[in-house]
């Protein structure tokens, strides 16, 4: 498949340099909340590259880390008056709940940042020796960029109208830091009051690692030197995604990942997401509304991964009524096929589309177009070719991560009233009374219900 490449600006196709699996990384929550659907629209298009690339037939090896130790995971802990660690699995947990509801894969490894303390010290040791990091007088350690003639290169920084001089001076202490601050970053912090017991042992003294650190020791660990792809929300381009890069090529000398995949991010009603404007959801939020973790999953991939897209409750139920049109569709195929069954088909049929789109720079919206419209070439075939495009159906649909609804019970949601009256009228056919029954089918139809008589009884359909 081909995929737009930030650092190249360009579509590459995806290939595992080893020639056996694509080894891929993912920067994963930071515990102190539940996700909102702006992270889970950056997961679940992740997930849609894993299951594209899987579905291709390509084995994949999906690492995402969890931050269970920063600024803010401290921060609110303390406020929660619960240990770090007991506050981080709570939150943890949550998003596992939540990615299973969304469809998404677990990845194969998920590492934490506190279980990888000693790894991010050997890192910093390393940058040290080789005249990439130093001590400032308060015991943090800091990465010195002007020691790394690459730093900027992914974000572009040289585009950007930065007085470079007069920044390159500056350090930045804290995990997250203004976008057009070019500065040292911090590595080591030194042990504050304010950390509580969160600090560790070193060979600068008590502290705990910065942010950006955590990434690059557990790539290291995971996934080695090289490695095919690395994967954020467009905002981890600067600074994260650049520090890491510094980090891990002036420390190990690799070339870090081969391929950047950044989501655009996601807007709600127009504008930006945040609690104070009251426009944050969580998937529980959506789900109190009453919708589906599918009809989520269907919005956050109903627009292309490099546009932004804007997330309005009207969309959840525009997604509803896709998603039955496709169970509907499905459905119909399926009862074309005659009991032929193909479980797993090479080619895709009249979702040959389909799964090109998606194949071309992972274009989900045009692939779910393209289901539409395979259904309705699909709807002439019969049997063995019924089942075949069945299959290629399955596939795409595996790819993308979506479940069908399932057919709602007719009886359940045939009214009462209609009910009995289609009884009625049942019994009256049965009685060859013509007059009658034809009058209560008139009634029924205008009522929005067409009956269809069997040999052995009758359904109702609402049109
Ligand atoms: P965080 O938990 O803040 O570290 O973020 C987890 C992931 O969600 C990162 O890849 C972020 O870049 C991404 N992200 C944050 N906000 C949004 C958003 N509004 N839309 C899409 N992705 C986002
Ligand atoms: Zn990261």
């Amino acid at each position: 498949m081909r995929l737009f490449d930030t650092l190249t600006r360009t579509e590459r196709e995806l290939r595992p340099m080893d020639g056996a699996s694509f080894r891929f990384y993912c920067c994963g929550p930071t515990v102190y909340g539940p996700a909102h659907i702006g992270n889970f629209r950056t997961f679940v298009l992740q997930d849609v590259l894993r299951r594209t690339l899987e579905t291709g037939g390509t084995r994949t090896l999906h690492v995402r880390n969890i931050t269970d130790v920063d600024d803010k995971t401290i921060r609110d802990s303390q406020k929660a008056g619960q240990t770090l660690s007991d506050f981080t699995a709570g939150w943890t947990e949550k998003f596992h709940q939540d990615c299973e509801k969304l469809g998404l894969l677990d990845p194969h490894i998920e590492p934490g940042a506190v279980d990888h303390i000693p790894q991010q010290i050997a890192m910093i040791k390393q940058l040290a020796a080789k005249g990439h990091a130093y001590a400032s007088d308060d015991g943090s350690v800091y990465f010195k960029i002007s020691s790394f003639p690459g730093y900027g290169k992914l974000s572009h920084l040289d585009e950007r109208e930065l007085d470079l001089g007069k920044t390159q001076n500056a350090r930045a202490n804290a995990d997250e830091y203004e976008k057009d601050s070019v500065s040292d970053f911090v590595l080591w912090k030194t042990r504050r009051p304010e950390d509580g017991e969160n600090f560790w042992p070193s060979p600068w003294g008590e502290g705990r690692p910065g942010w950006h650190l955590e990434c690059s020791a557990m790539i290291l660990e995971y996934l080695g030197e090289n490695f095919d792809l690395h994967s954020g929300g467009v905002d981890l381009v600067f600074p994260h995604h650049e520090n890491e890069i510094a980090q891990s090529v002036c420390s190990c000398g690799g070339h870090f990942a081969a391929h950047w995949f950044h989501i655009t991010h996601l807007l709600v009603d127009g504008g930006k997401m945040s609690k104070s404007l009251g426009n944050l959801y969580t998937l529980t939020d959506l789900e109190t509304r009453g919708f589906t973790p599918m009809e989520v999953r269907y919005v956050l991939i109903g627009g292309h991964y490099r546009k932004q897209l804007n997330f309005t409750l009207d969309s959840l139920h525009a997604a509803r009524e896709a998603l039955a049109k496709l169970a509907k569709g499905a459905r119909n195929l399926a009862a074309k096929t005659g009991g032929d069954v193909i479980l797993d088909s090479v080619g895709f049929g009249p979702f040959q589309a389909a799964w090109d789109s998606l194949n071309s720079d992972l274009n989900t919206p045009a692939a779910l177009g393209c289901l539409f419209t395979g259904l309705r070439e699909a709807a002439h075939l019969t049997g063995v070719e019924a089942a075949a495009a069945l299959a290629g159906f399955n596939r795409v649909l595996r790819a993308l991560g979506l479940t069908l609804p399932e057919e709602k019970d007719d009886n359940t949601e045939v009214p009462e009233s209609i009910r009995s009256l289609a009884e009625t009228r049942w019994q009256a056919r049965l009685a060859k009374n013509w007059a009658e029954s034809d009058r209560m089918r008139d009634e029924l139809a205008a009522q929005g219900w067409l009956v269809k008589d069997g040999k052995d009884g009758y359904t109702l359909e609402s049109p």
